[in-house]
């Protein structure tokens, strides 16, 4: 992360929470203590803080400190990865896989031992929201296959031996 995509951030948080004594200095520390997450997750904590994650017991909302910025992204990570988990979860309930090398377990095998597979790459922009989540399966199994078919010829029948 970049020091002017931290201040845009900040600054709509700022405006968001009426944060009025942020000056460029308070912006550097905030700055230097989260320059290792990943922009995106920044943002996305600090949406959650501007739609209220950060109220005290008298309803009104605190512009959070640089530690609690950055326990909320790791918040926001983990509900992604979860979420992108049941995803996969569901997919999998109708035999799709994202990954046809590790079957989404992350772990391919290469040559006569398993590592950590590239999918992990993609999963990770995912989470981060650069590519898009992949979608839920577009079916869900129903009973098994050909039995729409079994039951219409059963109808069929029946409909005839009533005439
Ligand atoms: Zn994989």
């Amino acid at each position: 992360m970049t020091l002017a995509q931290f201040t845009e951030i900040f600054v709509l948080l700022a405006v968001q929470l009426r944060f009025t004594d942020a000056d460029e200095a308070t912006i550097r520390g905030y700055f230097k203590a989260l320059s290792d997450v990943e922009p995106e997750l920044i943002a996305m904590a600090a949406q959650r803080f501007a739609h209220g994650a950060s109220i005290n017991a008298d309803g009104q909302a605190w512009f959070p400190k640089a530690p609690e910025w950055r326990a909320m992204t790791v918040k926001v990570e983990k509900d992604r990865g979860d979420e992108l988990a049941g995803i996969i979860r569901k997919r999998h309930l109708v035999n799709e896989v994202l990954c046809r090398a590790c079957e989404d377990t992350g772990w391919a095998l290469a040559g006569d031992r398993y590592r950590p597979c590239m999918c992990r790459d993609v999963r990770k922009l995912e989470i981060l929201g650069r590519r898009p989540m992949p979608a839920l399966p577009a079916y869900e199994p129903i009973g098994q296959p050909g039995q729409l078919q079994k039951a219409e010829a059963l109808a069929a029948q029946h409909v005839k031996g009533m005439r």
